[in-house]
């Protein structure tokens, strides 16, 4: 285990910037603070949830992927050599999900090259970041258990630095890094985790409704009051680190050259399942609603990808961006409530 005094973290940014493309959480003129290229006059630390996933490093939200060129096709797969520094434990589980999903039958390479690349540092949670984060009742955080490269503890005026990869290890080798033992170490980190835990707040709902789905007790009614709401914006997809649905599309650009690309799209909206009959199995909004919820609540358990965990890690994005209120915490607390 090593040990960084904050004072230096900035330094250290400033040196492995020579390395990686570094991306962390800034403050924009605006006010906002947002995951961008590392730039130490805005860096904070005081930056809470990021309002996005950093999913769109390994799933772009539009991405050409084949090329069309004198007659020729050529696939076209990008690298990705960053350092995500800054994330949160809900999204590297996000990413973990997405990369489960991208490689379980057979391996996406366009996705796949991307991740090999990134390099994830993760900043532990003391507590929650907002009041829509429920990463304790699916297991994902406040602290990632693994996933990662290396992962910040924030101790007061220095950080405790867990390294998982060689790569990470490499990184923290020397420099302003001091040796900690390792005993001393460990109860510390005990302390950080079970006061981050005990802080946040349990949703016994959504295991009640996980239940509910699971034997069919959910009414219809339900899934008809949300769909009467959803405005079919398709916000909730966006922000969410797990969702992966996306579109292929073909382009002739000029004669005998072409692009097919894929871009990100939503399980709510109408065209995705449909057929080309015009039959489409999942025709109201209401039904697509309810198939969005099942996805992230039900049959990622049944097929036990990652370790039994379901498909929500419980950013609570969804609840913070879908404009009429039908984020994952809504939707589960009115099938308990039911
Ligand atoms: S479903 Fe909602 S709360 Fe769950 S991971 Fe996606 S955006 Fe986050
Ligand atoms: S964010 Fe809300 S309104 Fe938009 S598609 Fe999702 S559920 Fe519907």
């Amino acid at each position: 285990m090593k040990i960084l005094a904050k004072k230096d973290l900035l330094n250290v940014l400033k040196n492995w910037s020579d390395s990686y493309d570094i991306f962390a959480p800034g403050i924009k003129e605006t006010g906002d603070i947002i995951f961008d290229r590392f730039d130490e006059n805005t860096f904070t630390l005081d930056y809470g949830k990021p309002s996005l996933p950093q999913k769109s490093e390994v799933l772009p939200q539009n991405e050409v992927i084949f090329e069309l060129k004198n007659g020729e096709y050529g696939e076209v797969i990008t690298g990705n050599g960053k350092m995500l520094f800054g994330m949160r434990a809900c999204d590297v589980m996000g990413m973990r999900q997405m990369g489960s999903f991208m490689t379980r039958d057979v391996t996406d390479p366009y996705y796949k090259s991307k991740e090999e690349g990134i390099l994830k540092v993760v900043m532990a949670c003391a507590g929650p970041q907002s009041e829509t984060c429920f990463c304790t009742t699916v297991g994902s955080g406040p602290f990632a258990e693994k996933g990662f490269d290396l992962q910040f503890y924030d101790v007061g005026d220095e950080f405790l630095v867990e390294a998982e990869s060689e790569k990470g290890k490499k990184l923290i080798a020397d420099g302003p890094f001091g040796e900690v033992d390792d005993a001393e170490a460990g109860i510390r980190i005990e302390e950080f985790k079970t006061n981050a835990s005990v802080s946040m707040e349990e949703v016994p709902a959504l295991k009640e409704a996980m239940n509910r789905l699971r034997d069919g007790s959910v009414s219809e009614e339900v899934w008809e009051y949300f769909g009467r709401k959803c405005i079919v914006c398709g916000g909730c997809a966006f922000v969410c680190p797990t969702c992966t649905c996306f579109n292929v599309s073909d382009y002739v650009t000029r004669p005998g050259e072409g692009l097919r690309t894929r871009s990100w799209d939503a399980c709510l909206f109408g065209g995705f399942t449909r057929e080309t009959s015009g039959h489409n199995p999942r025709g109201t909004q209401a039904l697509r609603l309810k198939r969005r919820h099942e996805h992230k609540l039900m049959h990622y358990n049944e097929t036990d990808i990652q370790e039994g965990l379901c498909g929500c890690v419980g950013c609570g994005r969804c609840s913070d961006y879908c404009p009429v209120h039908i984020g994952t915490l809504e939707v589960v607390k009115a099938i308990a409530e039911a």
